[in-house]
């Protein structure tokens, strides 16, 4: 058991690399090719022909995500992404991004972004959860947390606490291990997106109006904080506040500067 244990140990930290934006060490188990493969098909049964998304073709919305997307995609210059921008009439506010760069924005958020200055922000977030591979981290840790599940669960057959450890050990595996990443995904896609918007030529300080916009929305509502897969609105908005000069930086030196072209509105 100890052996099994030791190789599983060995196997995650040879997997271990440092990432060249955050300089942070992520666990990455699965190829880019992998998780490539894995963006199209999901975008496929999420947006494709037969799913329940009505994507939109009224290029009133599609027009301003595709202007702003490659906007952002050309200054986030990663040719090994092939990315693709889809606009879903869906009330719900929400955008997101599968691993690879296949992207999709819901018609609902359009009022809390207001313009294509505030879609650049959300763009940029969601285009750096691509880059940084957060998909293949949050995969490859679900993958160890269950591994090191099972090497518990037969390391401790004849215990007779068995029942409560392997409780304690699942509990910590989601709130020890998972949630905490996720919020630094969040908050590493909020810094490193603005200052993508910011290279590709939009005003960093739209970032301020469009999550005040969101925390409003959430008021009332909010989770506690320390359960949350999101950064708690307030925090995020000083956070924004922190990284502005640097954003403001970037911003002054990019090559052309963005309108911000009002969206079209549902
Ligand atoms: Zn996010």
């Amino acid at each position: 058991m100890k052996r099994l244990l030791l190789i599983l140990l060995l196997a995650v930290c040879g997997t271990c690399s440092t990432n060249k934006t955050t300089g942070r060490r992520q666990l990455l188990v699965f190829s880019p090719g992998h998780m490539n493969k894995l963006g199209v098909e999901a975008y496929a049964q999420m947006t494709g022909p037969g799913s329940k998304a009505k994507v939109m073709t009224d290029r009133r919305f599609t027009d301003p995500l595709q202007r702003v997307g490659k906007a952002l995609a050309a200054a986030a210059n990663r040719p090994d992404y092939k990315w693709e921008f889809r606009v879903i009439d869906d009330k719900t506010v929400n955008a997101w991004a599968l691993p690879g760069g296949k992207i999709a924005f819901y018609t609902g958020i359009y009022p809390v972004l207001q313009d294509e200055g505030g879609m650049a922000i959300v763009m940029g977030h969601e285009i750096m959860h691509a880059i940084l591979q957060h998909g293949n981290e949050r995969m490859s840790q679900g993958t160890v947390a269950q591994l090191g599940l099972e090497v518990a669960n037969v390391s401790l057959k004849n215990n007779q606490y068995r029942g409560p450890i392997l409780s304690a050990l699942g509990a910590g595996a989601q709130y020890g291990l998972i949630l905490p990443y996720s919020r630094k995904h969040e908050s590493e896609a909020d810094r490193y997106g603005l200052m993508l918007a910011a290279r590709a030529g939009y005003d960093p300080e739209a970032a301020i109006g469009v999550w005040q916009r969101m925390a409003a929305l959430s008021e009332g509502k909010r989770p506690p904080v320390l359960l949350s897969t999101h950064p708690d609105p307030l925090q995020r908005i000083e956070n924004m506040k922190r990284w502005m000069p640097e954003a403001k930086r970037l911003y002054e030196r990019a090559r052309v500067k963005h309108r911000a072209i009002p969206l079209p509105t549902r």
